[in-house]
């Protein structure tokens, strides 16, 4: 196997390669979908093969185990509950890393729509990390930044997909003790220049120019599995059906990564030493409702299962439950795409966005209609 051969279902992009390759030699290239992927200079490759001994994506170079145990959470301060994209565990847990004096590394969106791993030493960048974002971060040269921080001896929580976790994981090519690897169970992910086409065929649409974006906003109650925003400079909101387009292409799998729809990390075992996620089905577990946003929890070495523990009790309401009973919650096949993605690509870039949306979305009267009475229900029901 050969890094700059790889099928493209057979690279998740997390830039393992591109940040091990002690030469230098690898550079992160996009496809014409927009989807990133290394390129090798074969000038500069001095042949070590350290970039395929360390690929996360490869099953026979992930370490995994079944979860120990599993925990629901819902974080008890409102405003962090409401500005979290589930139960608030990413800030729970984070909490704990940034009290010792850590950094925490997750994604973060910028102004210009661009999505990128950051660090923050302080929770107002911290807090600035919250949000559910469906689209590929760019991990940059993040894996660099983790390993000094740890070998400086200093406290690291490093939050992504499971495949950018393993593929920290298998970057450091040792345990830290000083780590807390977080992933979260992932439906799969976009890439940002299709994301940026969304936001272009918005502006166009109503003739304004876009400030921000939510994939889910609790403004609307947790369970409709996310409502999306839009927020124009002159501060106009819009929600409408159009606005959901991106989610639909996102949950018919169609705009996923090729690699997602081939994902070598949907399994019971798990690379992380925690898993997020939302409890959806928290009801039939625990006999518990909330509209508000719960977090399900898995431990998964004994490291995350005693950081889990660490968690302050006075801030949240964590509840401890049998990992059998939340079995259901995890796939362990990958995505399927519900029509054919290359069809959907073709008509992409053939076409434009518009005609995507056209084609692969309701459009109808009584499609509008039923997005508008879930849209008011779950306002109200909030
Ligand atoms: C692309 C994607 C797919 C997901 N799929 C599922 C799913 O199928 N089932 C499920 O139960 N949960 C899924 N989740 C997780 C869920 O939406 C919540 O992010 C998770 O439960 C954490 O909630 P919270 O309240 O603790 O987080 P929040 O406080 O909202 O924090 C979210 C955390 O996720 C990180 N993050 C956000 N977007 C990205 C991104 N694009 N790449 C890397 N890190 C990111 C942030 O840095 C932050 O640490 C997905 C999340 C993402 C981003």
């Amino acid at each position: 196997m050969s890094i700059s051969n790889l099928e493209k279902n057979k690279c998740c992009g997390c830039m393992a390669c591109v940040n091990i390759c002690p030469s230098c030699a690898i550079s992160i290239s996009k496809d014409k979908d927009g989807f990133i992927y290394p390129a090798v200079d074969s000038e500069k490759c001095v042949e070590c093969h350290l970039c395929e001994k360390i690929c996360g994506f490869n099953p026979e170079n992930q370490s995994k185990s079944i979860p120990i145990k599993a925990f629901s959470l819902v974080h008890k301060d409102r405003t962090t509950l409401r500005s979290s994209t589930s139960g608030g565990a990413f800030t729970a847990l984070s909490d704990i890393v940034l009290k010792n004096g850590g950094i925490i590394f997750g994604a973060c969106m910028n102004d210009q729509f661009d999505v990128k791993h950051v660090e923050a030493g302080d929770s107002t960048l911290r807090d600035s990390m919250r949000g559910s974002i469906y689209v590929q971060s760019n991990i940059g040269n993040t894996f660099s930044k983790v390993k000094d921080y740890l070998e400086q001896g200093r406290h690291v929580l490093f939050v992504g997909t499971p495949c950018q976790v393993g593929g920290l994981m298998n970057f450091l090519q040792k345990p830290y003790m000083n780590l807390i690897g977080v992933e979260f169970l992932c439906h799969g992910v976009p890439n940002n220049d299709f994301f940026k086409a969304h936001i272009k065929f918005l502006e166009e649409k109503y003739s304004e120019n876009a400030k921000w974006y939510t994939f889910r906003n609790k403004k609307y109650a947790w369970w409709t599995h996310g409502i999306e925003e839009i927020t124009f400079n002159g501060g106009k909101q819009k929600s409408s059906k159009a606005v959901q387009a991106y989610n639909s292409f996102f949950h018919s799998n169609l705009s996923l990564r090729p690699s997602c729809l081939n994902c070598t990390y949907r399994s019971y075992e798990r690379t992380a030493d925690i898993t997020i996620a939302d409890f959806w089905g928290i009801e039939a577990v625990t006999g518990k409702k909330n509209t508000a946003g719960v977090s399900l929890l898995l431990a998964n070495s004994a490291k995350g299962y005693d950081f889990i523990h660490s968690i302050n009790q006075n801030e949240v309401d964590l509840e401890e439950i049998p990992f059998e009973k939340v079995r259901f919650r995890i796939a362990t096949k990958p995505a399927k795409a519900k029509r054919d993605p290359e069809a959907f690509w073709k008509l992409f870039h053939e076409k434009g966005y518009v005609e995507l949306v056209n084609v692969y979305t309701d459009t109808s009267i009584i499609g509008r209609v039923r997005f508008w009475i879930k849209k008011t229900v779950s306002k109200y029901s909030n």
